[in-house]
């Protein structure tokens, strides 16, 4: 095992099979060994700086009806609400007072939010900060629409490949929602320009090992700049209410391959990482990870966007989301900068 982490070090790659067999056959000192090796190369290129994004959740409406998400269309329960442009703008100077220099709009598939007003409202934040990078996370968009937002000063985009085996992809989507899509969306931000951000949950219903070393090898080829991964968390109004939860020791693990396999890549350690376990954010950041995105949202729209049961920080201002992470982020030895956090070069 030890010789196949050294060998992905060197190599960035490795065989469908290596891949699955480190999964099914960790331990802890060959967790501990990769760790080592991948907190070495993200620092080689990031030395000890941490790289905030501000998330801003500006709509729980969604059109979509995915098996594992509590915002999901079929959840009657979840109380719906959308941000207005002023409240968007308002989150982002708060941001900006507080050192974030980006900002990401994530939502549902609302089509309130028209191209029209989605073009306005990226171009208005692009005049009042241009010293800030503009993340989009909005879901399926055609080229032509992904095309258009990015002429209005959109850099980057988050859109998670969610998994890279199209069996697998249908056994978690309703029969509409189609992996070609996803795939097809992907390739054109790609295109277009974007620094793209793609990843999957961890342990979501029916994943296996194969379905990982898939996803592992669909992210080498693939090179987004970004990748988000996290553990699958149940939500009690979903088709999946009754499946575990991912696992953090899996997760973690994925996290430090994916630094070895993409080493200058931006890793998240995410939310749902620290919400599965209290210091799930400091192993992700042990692991490899070297991206936090603490929640900008305003307290009482961030009850609402929920996508799994037990979200952390819900009540929790900008400024106290901040401060917490910031002294976790403190006791790993590592800080945050400020500024906007681009992807290094590779080396
Ligand atoms: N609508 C946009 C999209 O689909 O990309 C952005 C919002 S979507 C809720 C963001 C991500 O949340 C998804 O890509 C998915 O991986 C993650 N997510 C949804 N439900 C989850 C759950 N139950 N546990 C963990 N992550 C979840």
């Amino acid at each position: 095992m030890f010789d196949i982490i050294d060998k992905l070090a060197v190599q960035h790659t490795l065989s469908h099979e290596e891949f699955r067999e480190l999964i099914e056959n960790r331990t802890p000192a060959v967790d501990e060994y990769l760790f080592a090796k991948a907190r070495e190369i993200r620092e080689k290129y990031y030395g000890k700086e941490v790289y905030l994004r501000g998330l801003i959740e500006i709509s729980n409406y969604c059109r979509n009806n995915c098996f594992y998400c509590g915002i999901r269309n079929g959840n009657r329960e979840a109380s719906r609400y959308r941000m207005s442009k002023a409240d968007i703008l308002s989150c982002c100077r708060e941001g900006y007072a507080l050192g974030f220099r980006t900002f990401v709009l994530q939502g549902g598939e609302d089509a309130y939010f028209t191209d029209e007003k989605m073009i306005d409202i990226v171009s208005t934040i692009r005049q009042q900060f241009p010293d800030c990078a503009i993340t989009l996370s909005l879901g399926e968009k055609s080229y032509e629409t992904y095309k258009a937002f990015y002429d209005a000063g959109a850099d980057r985009y988050l859109l998670r490949h969610e998994t890279a085996t199209p069996e697998h992809y249908a056994q978690i989507h309703p029969a509409k929602m189609l992996f070609e899509t996803r795939q097809k969306a992907l390739q054109d931000l790609m295109e277009i320009g974007y620094q793209v951000g793609s990843g999957f949950m961890v342990g979501t219903p029916f994943q296996t090992a194969s379905h990982l070393a898939t996803d592992l090898l669909f992210l080498a080829n693939f090179r987004p700049h970004m990748i988000g991964i996290g553990p699958f968390l149940s939500h009690h109004n979903t088709p999946f209410s009754h499946y575990p939860d991912g696992s953090v020791e899996l997760t973690l693990f994925l996290l430090g391959l994916l630094r070895l396999i993409l080493p200058a890549s931006l890793l998240p350690s995410t939310t749902a990482l620290g919400v599965a376990d209290p210091d799930g954010r400091e192993k992700g950041l042990l692991a490899g990870a070297n991206v936090i995105m603490p929640n900008l949202s305003p307290a009482e729209v961030r009850a609402k966007y929920i996508l799994y049961d037990n979200k952390i920080g819900t009540h929790d201002d900008a400024a106290s989301s901040l401060k917490k992470i910031a002294e976790r982020v403190i006791r790993t030895g590592y800080h945050i900068a400020v500024h906007r956090g681009d992807a290094k070069p590779e080396k």
